[in-house]
């Protein structure tokens, strides 16, 4: 067998691979030994020449290789992409009470890099982040369509963050029959439509299923504003707990639609619910202008910092639409507050909730510390994996 390409790193720049985080950056690369290709595996070798890990190589991103193995001996090949895939699917079997709706691989933190898939009753969609991802994706295709069986094997890779690869956006049919379109999927006894065609991500928010189930405990005989409510899984969950009123807000039309539908669907009295659309930020000072008032609000806006390097102005953003919501508040009232953001950590998260809280003049305790469902789990060596933050306010 010929060598594999190297990446050689430069002197100290082997301590994160040492502690099994498994991203090297462009600036930890002093030279590159052979030809890799886009995807192809490389050895990361440290400046002494010690061997690291192997990975897929990624050219143009800043992340500029991510760890299959930290073992020489082991082959990157079709046998242990299926093993891994297994592995990943097969951890999932402890989660049936979820419903059927089940993110079966999260990334790195199950030990893909670059490859999300997402479980919705017999359809299963894929989606490719990067290069390491796009080489395999026949492997992972027919090793998918093998193990799970799906009606339907769907691609859902148009998301913006392949830009960052020098990969075009793709979605599509993979394997099985044509997608009519949504899909129904029960969640706690609810069931939602999903538009795996053209819904957000792979169709639905998989992640904030079990705060959904919290939102649902503690809504009894609250009135409810499920702010940024995308296709609106907390309202519903709201009304089902017992919200006496629940009021949506959320820019896509599409997305409010579907929303009206979920609550019919699950025979809801959408004589308790109010839809309005439109821009969060402008509604939520509309809210403010005209001293409207609830007693629960959730907060679960889009990523509004991709990076680290956007998080100053992403903190803005936060703070705005937390410091708005807490206003909005009547006392005793309850705030769910999220950020997805992976540039701001948990603890940035609450030290601008609390600013927004000082501002808006009032006092207020966390009653629970939130994260993402256990089927997107964290891997210890990648903190980078827990991107869902959220907090549980009591208003005093
Ligand atoms: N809570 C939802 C997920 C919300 S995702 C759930 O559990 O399913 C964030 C949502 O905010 C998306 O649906 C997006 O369309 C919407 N959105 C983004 N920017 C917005 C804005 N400025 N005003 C209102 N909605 C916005």
């Amino acid at each position: 067998m010929p060598p594999k390409p190297q990446l050689i790193l430069n002197p100290g720049r082997e301590k994160s691979l040492q502690r099994r985080h498994p991203w090297i950056f462009a600036g930890a690369v002093s030279s590159i030994s052979g030809e890799p290709q886009p995807g192809d595996t490389v050895e990361l070798i440290s400046a002494r020449g010690e061997f690291l890990a192997q990975a897929a190589y990624s050219p143009q991103s800043q992340i500029r290789a991510r760890v299959w193995t930290w073992d020489r001996d082991e082959s990157v090949d079709s046998s242990f992409l299926r093993t891994r895939l297994e592995r990943s699917i097969q951890s999932r079997s402890l989660l049936q009470s979820y419903g059927d709706a089940v993110r079966l691989v999260h990334a790195e933190s199950d030990g893909l890099p670059g490859i999300v898939v997402d479980s919705y009753r017999d359809v299963i969609v894929l989606q490719c982040l990067t290069w390491g991802a796009e080489r395999w994706r026949d492997v992972l295709v027919e090793a998918i369509t093998d193990l799970c069986k799906p009606a339907t094997l769907y691609e859902r890779s148009d998301v913006d963050v392949r830009a960052l690869e020098g990969l075009p956006e793709r979605a599509g049919l993979l394997a099985g029959s044509p997608l009519s379109g949504r899909v129904q999927v029960r969640e706690h006894g609810l069931k939602f439509l999903v538009d795996l065609l053209a819904g957000h991500k792979t169709g639905f928010y998989l992640d904030q299923r079990t705060n959904r189930l919290l939102a649902q405990q503690l809504s009894a005989n609250r009135e409810v504003l499920d702010c940024f409510s995308y296709t609106g899984a907390f309202a519903a969950h709201a009304l089902q707990g017992g919200a006496s009123k629940v009021t949506l807000v959320e820019d896509s039309r599409d997305a409010l639609g579907i929303a009206g539908e979920n609550l019919a669907l699950n025979g809801l009295p959408e004589s308790k619910a109010e839809f309005i659309g439109g821009n969060a930020f402008q509604v939520l000072r509309n809210f403010r202008d005209e001293a409207r008032q609830f007693d629960m609000v959730i907060l679960d806006p889009p990523k509004f910092a991709p990076t680290r390097a956007t998080a100053e102005r992403a903190a803005r953003g936060y703070k705005d639409i937390n410091l708005l919501a807490l206003k909005l508040l009547r006392p005793g009232g309850i705030l769910l507050t999220f950020s997805c953001s992976g540039g701001v950590d948990a603890a940035l998260f609450q030290k601008i909730v609390a600013g927004a809280a000082l501002d808006a003049g009032v006092h207020a305790r966390i009653l629970q510390r939130l994260s993402q469902g256990a089927d997107h789990p964290v891997a210890l060596n990648f903190p980078e994996g827990e991107y869902l933050k959220g907090l549980v306010l009591e208003v005093a």
